[in-house]
């Protein structure tokens, strides 16, 4: 349900920053310095040739600030239409400008308690009022409880990440349709882990305006890059774009990002891969009588257990850093465990038994 976009009233009659076309042979408009890398370091012919294959070139020039051959690409992967997809350095930046743009003072921000901590930390960073609706025992979506404080507080912006981090579960889509139906706001799910599942809420824009798709190229291989976008209605996309800073993805991100896209198939084997140890890796954290283990639908997998300060500081001491959450009240003895390649897991695995005395 979307009856108008909730845009902040400061902006309403505000423009986002202008930037230029960059398709001109004399470039003297953005104050930009007129030597390229190659001039200055004085490369020889091979090292010029080889950056020229990968595309690497006009350093001393400003990124293209509309990102428009990879927008395309993407938008073409995903099946949707032009004015759909914004870029953020990181989606991290974009959960940024989501609040940014779509709230006011008085606003309200609903996200699960424990979810991904920027939710929050931006919504109280921002002087908003964050509303934490505790996830069950479990980990699991209270649908109930989330349809209550909808109906309470009218949230003016809903996060929701699924997968979620850091319990590694999926939420069912039909509890996330059920919400996104029943709030006037805007719903973001945030699908940072959904590779590694096998849902995804991105068919769900074509009906629902107040939907928004968060994904980044994170946790696929190319976390370096500070790359994710958001997927969603046009005119919820243009309203957030107005806080966009103008060249926000560097050249080389649009670059490493558009070869991925022209393959995007490039990484199943290695997601396939990552699941194959995730599964043994659970496999084996099932066997353990003293770590609950929770059921994973992402990269990681989260582990409760009495002793988790003791193998916590016993990993670090086989040179093995894994994630705490001591200081997190619901997440007291939770450790969060990234699944990493063969070897990382073979090393992590008799580690583990090592402590136990297994
Ligand atoms: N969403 C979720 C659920 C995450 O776990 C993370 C990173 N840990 C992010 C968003 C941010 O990702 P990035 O800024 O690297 O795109």
């Amino acid at each position: 349900m979307l009856n108008k976009i909730r845009l902040k009233k400061s902006l309403k009659t505000f423009e986002a920053y202008s930037a230029d076309e960059t398709n001109y042979s004399f470039r003297l408009n953005a104050n930009e310095f007129p030597f390229d890398y190659d001039e200055i370091f004085n490369l020889t012919k091979k090292e010029k040739a080889f950056l020229n294959e990968i595309n690497i070139r006009n350093i001393n020039r400003y990124p293209d600030p509309f990102q428009k051959e990879l927008r395309s690409i993407i938008l073409n992967n995903y099946n949707l239409k032009k004015g759909q997809i914004l870029f953020g350095n990181g989606s991290d930046e974009l959960i940024l400008y989501i609040l940014l743009t779509l709230t006011g003072k008085t606003s309200k921000v609903l996200y699960l308690d424990p979810s991904f901590s920027m939710y929050k930390i931006l919504t109280k960073g921002l002087g908003l009022k964050g509303i934490g609706v505790p996830l069950t025992s479990e980990f699991k979506l209270n649908l109930k409880k989330v349809i209550k404080e909808i109906r309470l507080n009218d949230p003016d912006v809903i996060f929701i990440a699924s997968p979620n981090n850091p319990t590694g579960n999926s939420f069912k889509k039909e509890d996330i349709i059920k919400i996104v139906e029943c709030s006037k706001g805007i719903v973001v799910i945030d699908e940072a882990y959904s590779d590694y599942s096998s849902t995804s809420c991105i068919d769900l824009l074509r009906k629902n305006k107040n939907l928004l798709i968060m994904k980044t190229m994170s946790k696929i291989g190319f976390a370096s890059l500070r790359l994710g976008f958001l997927l969603g209605d046009r005119a919820v996309i243009s309203s957030i774009n107005k806080l966009r800073l103008p060249y926000n993805i560097s050249t080389f991100s649009q670059i490493i990002a558009y070869k991925f896209f022209q393959k995007p198939s490039v990484i199943n084997g290695y997601i396939e891969e990552i699941k194959d140890q995730r599964t043994q890796l659970y496999d084996f954290l099932k066997t353990l009588p003293e770590i609950k283990v929770f059921d994973s639908d992402s990269n990681f997998i989260l582990i409760k257990l009495k002793k988790s300060k003791e193998l916590y500081k016993f990993l670090t001491k086989k040179n093995i850093i894994i994630k705490n959450f001591f200081s997190v009240v619901r997440l007291q003895d939770c450790l969060r465990i990234t699944i990493g390649t063969s070897k990382e897991n073979k090393k992590l695995i008799s580690s583990i038994r090592h402590f136990f005395k297994k």
